[in-house]
């Protein structure tokens, strides 16, 4: 992937890019900004640009090193991530550290200083990427600050997150601050129709329902995700016939994604009912229905089931068992009624 495939994120990687330019790329760096909206690709293909053996500005995506560092298999560019399985990352290229319990601990930023201070075996720049950095322990982070501070010449230091908030005042400080920004919903609609070639229908609900975040959407876009959509409002709405499938609904993940569809379905409800323009409705392929279904609803019963929702957001990070949880909601939706 090079900047040019990136979509929506034109700032940042112009401020980079002059950066670059200007030899000013120098020390550590904070990438700061909502989960997918394109943070660790900008991050990884600064690192190919870096290093590119025939573009100074841009990765080539094709030279011996561009290759590597694509692979994941390049011995001077390395990518420690703080998320465990329930960060919800597919993409995994880490070659310093495993992750722990979503948190990276202070034996990884000893083996990054390690690493750091040693000559590149191949690259002009060394890259450190450590993603999910709000999950650096206390300990991890008090070691990394000196780093952070003064980075060795020929390396330079990323830090990720979509929690700036959690980060310890003392490491923002010593970076220089990137702000990544989702793209309207609009263009990102326009984009997954011209550039992925989705119909309109899902580029709509993508788009919308992703709320502007393109890594999400893609990720999604070869799901079934309409189909799934379906199928949960038909189980959760008055007088629908289908039931959730059991062996789907005991996966915590599926869960939590049909909470998100249905909230989106309450939510879409709610803008029916103060008048706002239709075009913002989620389900715009379904509007028909919500707009049969609105009157059903008053303020108060929307406002009830966007509480039952997050409450039952709540009750499954706790491990609630997730059939209980399910029913417990449909009773609460008053389904039944
Ligand atoms: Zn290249």
């Amino acid at each position: 992937m090079s900047f040019l495939d990136i979509k929506g994120q034109d700032r940042p990687i112009q401020i980079l890019k002059e950066y670059i330019k200007h030899s000013r790329l120098t020390g550590s760096y904070l990438f700061a900004g909502e989960d997918g909206i394109g943070k660790k690709s900008v991050a990884k293909t600064l690192a190919k640009a870096l290093n590119c053996e025939s573009s100074t500005l841009d990765s080539c995506d094709k030279c011996a090193s561009c290759l590597k560092i694509e692979k994941g298999q390049h011995p001077d560019i390395h990518i420690i991530d703080g998320s465990g399985s329930s960060g919800g990352h597919l993409e995994h290229t880490q070659d310093i550290a495993a992750q722990d319990n979503d948190s990276i601990k202070i034996e990884y930023i000893r083996q990054l200083q390690k690493e750091i201070n040693l000559r590149p075996y191949e690259a002009r720049r060394k890259v450190f990427i450590i993603d999910n950095a709000h999950c650096l322990t206390a300990d991890a982070g008090n070691a990394l600050l000196k780093t952070l501070e003064e980075p060795p010449a020929g390396s330079l230091i990323i830090l990720i997150t979509s929690k700036p908030a959690l980060l310890f005042k003392t490491i923002i400080s010593r970076c220089k601050i990137i702000k990544f920004y989702p793209l309207e919903r609009q263009e990102l609609e326009e984009a997954l129709k011209k550039d992925f070639h989705l119909d309109d229908s899902l580029s709509h609900y993508l788009a919308y329902f992703c709320e502007g975040r393109i890594g999400r959407a893609l990720k999604l876009k070869d799901t079934d995700i309409l189909n799934q959509r379906n199928k949960v409002i038909e189980a959760f709405i008055p007088q629908g016939r289908a039931s959730c499938d059991r062996g789907v609904t005991e996966n915590r993940n599926n869960v939590r994604a049909y909470l998100n569809i249905l909230a989106a379905w309450f939510r879409d409800m709610y803008l029916i009912k103060i008048g706002a323009p239709q075009r913002e409705l989620i389900n715009l392929d379904r509007k028909n229905e919500l707009l049969k279904l609105v009157s059903r609803y008053t303020f108060v019963d929307l406002n009830e089931a966007f509480n039952s929702i997050s409450s039952s957001l709540l009750y499954l990070e706790r491990n609630v068992n997730t059939r209980l949880l399910l029913s417990n909601l449909k009773s609460s939706l008053k389904i039944e009624a």
